[in-house]
């Protein structure tokens, strides 16, 4: 993997991955006046979950043309936040951050009574994965969803290493019906300064697993997945050297799937060569499932779970793939239970959605 660093215009970072040594040069011609993110990071105090208020955000680019695409190399004239007339995967600082370093210039954090508010800094960047503006991540080739990886692998020890980072999250929103304003394949890391409440209440059923068994509770889960194998009730989908992929015992969703390397690690960086070269085809096979349960293809959430830090090397590294849609044309709207309690209510028994999984 190659990268070249360079910046925008406006000042934000660019970070081309290539798979060959390439000569990135091309300069940022638009006129861009430098925006400087300002959030504030809230807890709730029942919860305990952090809450981020970024108020600048509105004035945000909403569904521009195709022939606009920000993503798409510049080519013909047309200047996007890639500079390069191609690449292979680029990466960017957002220009309209959720979190941002800047906001510790303006925001004071402070606490009284029940309330604490903190500045929301850290990092938000966008991921090019391929300069095809009408492909998805599961039109990629292996060679493609490598690059990707290495490049997650190394916005992770990056961002990492940053004094106002706790934890890291790459992740894919696929879709309209998700939320996503631009059309052209790409995913988002958020480098945060907080634990998020997943992580956080994972953390904690994790500590109290190895308090009462001497085990880690991943390793656990994982076993009684793989100890299934070949069941026709299983929830494994797929099965590789190196990783697996299984609906949970509790999906939330009416098609979730949880994909595991079989060697515990905390984050991307401790993946072994094995793990990263057997990652593509298994990725790529679950996406393409996933594409073919609909006549129109799912929207999709890709969330990759790392570990905080400084170290919790008690989290799993894994990725958790869900759609929103429960059949052709319905979605599975988040009301009153799920939004209002967090009470899920799926639906599609998980074992039945992890058969409908294998055999398509
Ligand atoms: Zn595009």
């Amino acid at each position: 993997m190659h990268k070249t660093v360079t910046k925008l215009a406006d000042g934000r970072e660019l970070i081309y991955y290539d798979a060959e040594p390439a000569v990135r040069d091309a300069v940022d011609a638009r006129p861009l006046s430098p925006v400087a993110g300002v959030s504030e990071v809230r807890v709730d105090p029942f919860t305990g979950d952090a809450v981020t208020i970024a108020a600048h955000r509105q004035g945000r680019t909403y569904h521009p043309p195709a022939d606009e695409c920000p993503l798409c190399p510049s080519r013909d004239g047309r200047l996007s936040e890639v500079p390069a007339a191609d690449y292979q995967v680029a990466v960017f600082e957002n220009r309209f951050p959720s979190l941002a370093g800047s906001s510790a210039d303006h925001v004071t954090p402070w606490s009284d009574g029940p309330y604490t508010l903190a500045p929301g800094t850290g990092r938000c960047e966008v991921v090019c994965f391929t300069p095809d503006h009408g492909a998805s991540f599961g039109d990629l080739t292996e060679q493609q969803a490598r690059l990707v990886l290495d490049a997650w692998t190394d916005r992770t020890a990056e961002l990492h290493a940053r004094p106002d980072v706790r934890q890291v999250y790459c992740f894919e929103n696929r879709g309209a019906d998700i939320g996503v304003t631009l059309g052209h394949p790409h995913g988002q890391i958020y480098a945060l300064p907080f634990t998020t409440p997943r992580t956080a209440q994972a953390l904690a059923k994790v500590a109290e697993h190895r308090r009462a068994t001497g085990r880690n509770l991943y390793d656990d889960v994982l076993a009684a997945e793989r100890a299934t194998l070949g069941d026709p009730d299983s929830r494994v989908v797929l099965a590789g050297e190196h990783w697996t992929a299984f609906v949970p015992f509790a999906a939330r969703w009416p098609y979730e799937v949880h994909l595991y390397p079989n060697r515990r690690v905390a984050d991307l960086t401790e993946l072994d060569e094995p793990a990263r070269a057997e990652f593509p085809r298994i990725y790529l096979d679950l996406l393409r499932r996933f594409d073919r349960l609909f006549p129109e293809p799912a929207p999709y959430i890709a969330a990759w779970h790392q570990a905080p830090r400084p170290a919790e090397a008690e989290l799993a590294l894994h990725l958790e793939l869900f759609t929103i849609r429960r059949t052709a044309g319905k979605l599975k709207y988040l009301a009153g239970t799920e939004s209002g309690m967090g009470a899920f209510m799926n639906d599609i028994r998980p074992e039945t959605a992890a058969r409908t999984l294998r055999e398509l």
